[in-house]
């Protein structure tokens, strides 16, 4: 992926908190670089189309167009659509979701912004969630491992609920070198061929090679595209690490990310959130830059779909299974 740059200064995200906090000290600056980034070659008025290098700000985030007198707000469609918080406190808290090695939890972040509630915070995080799948992103190619795991412990807070109840999540992970390349996550109903399917071709190019074990699931991949190559486990005198090791890391780690950050109580509708969080920084783990990070975020807050608090909470349905 190319890196972004800035014409004047070389680079369009700040490279240390020292820089944010400089960058971003205003709610003015914040405005101007979502504006920026929103329209790279000038502003352009959605009603007449008029284009200009120098819009006038009218206070309250909206620009006014010279010639029709049309308002636009520079945030409206975006992820900051309708807040009534400053910028700068969502630029912070981006800052401090991509800057946490293994992800942020609401606590964390309620104590930095100095949210009065956890609820708010909460909140903030599943929105910036929601920002950390590009809908356009491109499918897994090449040569790809893909397996199922069991997720523990799904909703054991919940009291006087017997058998820990787990979410099946399938993974798949390109074939770079020894070791995994990008990688793709979803809960999945079951392991039934029909969800297994839909799991690949919503996630794996065509004419990729598909490797998966001997599971009758998997059964019929080829038909839809793919070079199948089935590794046999129980035919094999090699464990499954042995021959599936990229998904079998990737799965390990998501279970250690699980049980550390999160203690393995997340509402299980909104398992998949936490999976779209695991993958965005597991697919940008090569980026040192913690400001890259922040600035792909950025990215996609300001072409995400605005989501509403109710629709928050709702998150997705979400098969579980005894386990
Ligand atoms: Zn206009």
């Amino acid at each position: 992926m190319e890196e972004p740059r800035h014409p004047i200064s070389g680079i369009d995200y700040p490279g240390t908190f020292q820089e944010f906090d400089e960058w971003f000290s205003s709610e003015e600056a914040c405005l101007e670089y979502v504006a920026k980034l929103r329209w790279p070659n000038g502003f352009r008025c959605p009603g007449c189309g008029f284009n200009t290098d120098k819009p006038s700000l009218m206070g309250r985030g909206l620009f006014l167009c010279r010639e029709c007198k049309r308002q636009t707000s520079i945030t409206a469609g975006t992820l900051f659509h309708g807040t009534h918080k400053p910028l700068r406190m969502w630029f912070l808290a981006m800052w401090f979701v991509t800057s946490q090695k293994h992800g942020a939890s609401a606590l964390g972040l309620q104590r930095v912004l100095g949210l009065g509630s956890y609820n708010t915070a909460w909140t903030w995080l599943h929105r910036l969630r929601r920002a950390m799948v590009r809908p356009e992103r491109h499918r897994l190619s090449g040569a790809i491992e893909v397996d199922e795991t069991y997720v523990g412990g799904v909703g054991v807070k919940v009291p006087g609920r017997g058998a820990k109840r787990k979410a099946i999540v399938a993974i798949a992970a390109e074939v770079r070198g020894r070791g995994p390349g990008r990688i793709r996550m979803s809960v999945i109903a079951d392991v039934s061929a029909a969800s297994l399917h839909e799991f690949v071709s919503n996630n794996v190019q065509k004419g990729a090679e598909v490797r998966t074990d001997g599971w009758k699931g998997y059964n019929g991949i080829d038909a839809l595209g793919y070079r199948h190559v089935v590794t046999n486990l129980s035919a094999s005198e090699d464990p499954a690490h042995v021959l599936m090791p990229r998904v079998h890391l990737v799965a390990s780690l998501l279970d250690r990310w699980w049980l550390g950050i999160h203690q393995g109580a997340i509402r299980p509708s909104h398992l998949e959130y936490y999976l779209d969080e695991f993958t965005f920084r597991f697919n940008r783990r090569s980026s040192r830059a913690r400001g890259l990070l922040f600035y792909r975020l950025m990215e996609q807050a300001l072409t995400c779909t605005p989501m509403s608090r109710q629709m928050i909470i709702g998150g997705r349905n979400l098969h579980l299974v005894d386990g």
